[in-house]
């Protein structure tokens, strides 16, 4: 049997999800936004529902919550959204770290072509940026600072605490692109200071198809963003749309499972983790492991099998394993990691390295014969 290691890239919806999404589609058939029937109004009562579901896990207000299609969504309306307010303002400048999702890279770049100024900040071998490089960047005209909660590819917990803490007090606006974290890191998140943070369903066993940008309020103001797309007064305007009510509904609910779950699955998954480990250090084969363990979330593991190319490994397990060797974003294309080439690593490490990353609902048997295979062929490439 086939097993799925690439949580990182989409996670499995979780049953009782799609149980919640499937009672929706059947019985609640309004659209959120019509105000003229019942049907409109049970449909906003859901929808609702699912707003508070999420701000409870962000420890958020409701009105602080805007539903989008997922975190590359948010994260377009984060930077893009601000283009406005930036020219306006005269505060045309944007730090933000060079191991983004292409989303957070991609607006930010877009901005640059349109006259905006973008320092990009590397991390370091460890795979974190320091908060120290980021904030040394930060000058009076600096609009927005944009760092992520955990690296998508090496699940390298960021320092947004730090950054946090000494911008809250600034005119600069912060965002996290927190997709990696939520649902996972609760409790940090909970205590974090920002302005803007992107989160996406699918990354915590929702549907796809489905996140929020949260805007928090400072003296009753929403941050500065403009819409980017038009065409209704959905999200107060900053995301026109029909709402779509099962996947918000599935989302919230996933929401309110993952605040009650996700202390016992981080224990579950912190073990799995020791066991790959261990795996790899009994095989005897020659690895690196990318990024510093002392700050890596328990669902993610970036390994470098020395000597032996990701793309070859990749195919020659395609049958019992599903890993990568980056985001899903980029893996269709082959190129290379631009995480991990921002961390400075070798070709060589860069080339050999692959994302493994799971979760607690891993059945740990198939998980480790399946890793084991995962060994032995290395040791066959070598
Ligand atoms: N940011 C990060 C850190 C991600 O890992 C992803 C998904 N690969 C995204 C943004 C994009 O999320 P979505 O699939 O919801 O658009």
């Amino acid at each position: 049997m086939s097993v799925y290691l690439d949580y990182n890239a989409s996670a499995p919806i979780d049953p009782r999800v799609i149980k919640k999404m499937v009672d929706i589609y059947q019985n609640h058939v309004g659209n959120a936004d019509s105000r003229t029937h019942s049907f409109g109004d049970d449909a906003r009562d859901i929808t609702e529902t699912a707003r508070a579901q999420v701000a409870t896990l962000l420890g958020v207000q409701k009105g602080e919550v805007f539903f989008t299609s997922g975190a590359t969504e948010s994260n377009n309306i984060a930077i893009l959204g601000l283009q406005k307010y930036g020219i306006e303002s005269g505060r045309k400048h944007i730090v933000t770290s060079g191991m983004e999702h292409k989303a957070v890279l991609g607006a930010a770049k877009h901005l640059e072509q349109l006259g905006f100024q973008l320092d990009i900040v590397m991390p370091g071998e460890d795979g974190r940026v320091s908060a120290e490089d980021v904030l040394s960047k930060v000058r009076e005209d600096t609009l927005l600072v944009s760092v992520m909660h955990v690296n998508n590819e090496t699940g390298i917990i960021q320092p947004v605490k730090e950054i946090g803490e000494a911008l809250s007090k600034s005119k600069t606006l912060f965002h996290i692109d927190a997709t990696q974290s939520c649902g996972k890191l609760v409790e940090e998140i909970q205590h974090l200071h920002y302005d803007m943070m992107s989160i996406s369903a699918h990354k915590m066993h929702g549907p796809q198809g489905v996140g929020a940008l949260i805007l928090k309020k400072k003296r009753y103001a929403l941050p500065p963003v403009s819409p980017i797309m038009f065409g209704g007064p959905q999200e107060h305007g900053i995301r026109p749309g029909t709402l779509p009510t099962a996947l918000i509904a599935g989302f919230g609910y996933a929401c309110e499972l993952a605040l009650s779950e996700y202390k016992e699955k981080s224990d579950i998954s912190s073990k799995l983790r020791q066991s790959l480990l261990d795996e790899i250090r009994k095989s005897g084969v020659q690895y690196k492991i990318n990024g510093s363990q002392e700050f890596c979330v328990p669902t993610t593991l970036n390994v470098s099998f020395l000597g032996v190319s990701s793309e070859a490994l990749m195919l020659a397990t395609k049958q019992y394993c599903g890993i990568s060797n980056g985001s899903a974003c980029t893996s269709s294309s082959y190129n290379h990691s631009h995480v991990l080439s921002s961390m400075g690593l070798s070709e060589e490490r860069i080339e050999s390295a692959v994302r493994i990353s799971w979760d607690a609902d891993a059945d740990e048997k198939s998980f480790l014969s399946n890793f084991d295979k995962i060994l032995d062929t290395v040791k066959q490439m070598v």
